[in-house]
């Protein structure tokens, strides 16, 4: 289907990067992508925060933690800006909450700034953050998080975008699908992987923006050849990122991949040349 529309919603700043690869993929054909960060992410991987405020607190100075504080927080969102940009995505949303801890408790109109964000964007499918604590599929941080709060802010706007709500003029809108980034799970709890051999660069070039949380172009690309490697190796691709679907579909009958049918064809040697991109 042409002319979906994807609403991406994180925690952090960073936390888009898990998909960014697939999105790329929609953007290059025509879909619409909107990211969302629900904090500026400035208490995450902030060195002189966490410097200044290591001091006694009569060594405190408050002018200087706001100053830290906000020249992080831009810097954050620019990096942002410019990993999206590296995908083609110009619709980027960085919601005012405070990170570590972001809770719904905290913020309970964060549901709403979501629920205004789904029904001006109208979005087909939504990627949002694994809300799973226990079970089977159980976050893999294994506690409430921002991570996790996200997941339940963002489940909860999507379940009152489409409830009518009497003095709302807007007309309601449902989300057909939602996925949640592989990256939070177990490989084996993954529904499908999305090849993203062909967005490798652009995955490690967005992983290096992030300066400020300190990483170079050599830690990068270790990290993507790493991570998208593992994902693509026992994938049978160079390079992919997983996902999990909150629903199974309702299909027609069963359809079988391209990529599956191919790789009972193909001759070992020609998968190994295919794997390592030869
Ligand atoms: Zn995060």
């Amino acid at each position: 289907m042409a002319g979906l529309r994807i609403l991406s919603v994180n925690a952090h700043p960073h936390d888009f990067t898990h998909h960014a690869g697939t999105l790329g993929i929609h953007t290059a054909d025509g879909d619409a992508v909107t990211v969302v960060s629900m904090t500026g992410g400035a208490s995450t991987h902030n060195q002189k925060l966490a410097e200044e405020m290591a001091k006694p607190q009569e060594h405190r100075n408050q002018e200087t933690i706001d100053r830290i504080n906000r020249e992080y927080s831009n810097q954050k969102a620019s990096e942002l800006r410019t990993a999206c940009g590296i995908f083609g995505i110009a619709d980027v949303r960085i919601l005012p909450y405070t990170d570590k801890l972001f809770t719904l408790e905290k913020n309970p109109d964060a549901v709403d700034a979501l629920r205004d964000i789904i029904l001006e964007v109208r979005p087909h499918i939504m990627i949002t953050q694994s809300p799973y604590l226990t079970g089977d599929r159980g976050h893999k941080l294994g506690a409430r998080d921002d991570h996790s709060e996200t997941g339940f802010a963002s489940i909860e706007a999507r379940t009152l975008a489409s409830i009518p709500r009497y003095e709302d003029v807007r007309p309601t809108h449902k989300i057909a699908a939602t996925f949640f980034p592989g990256a939070y799970f177990d490989r084996t709890e993954w529904d499908f992987i999305v090849d993203v051999t062909d967005f490798f660069e652009k995955r490690v070039k967005a992983e290096a923006t992030y300066l400020s949380q300190g990483h170079t172009p050599e830690w990068s690309r270790k990290r993507m050849e790493v991570s998208l490697g593992n994902a693509g190796w026992f994938s049978g691709t160079q390079y992919a990122e997983g996902f999990v679907q909150e629903n199974p579909f309702l299909v027609s009958k069963i359809n079988l991949p391209e990529s599956v049918l191919r790789e009972t064809e193909e001759t070992e040697s020609a998968r190994h040349a295919r794997m390592v991109g030869s």
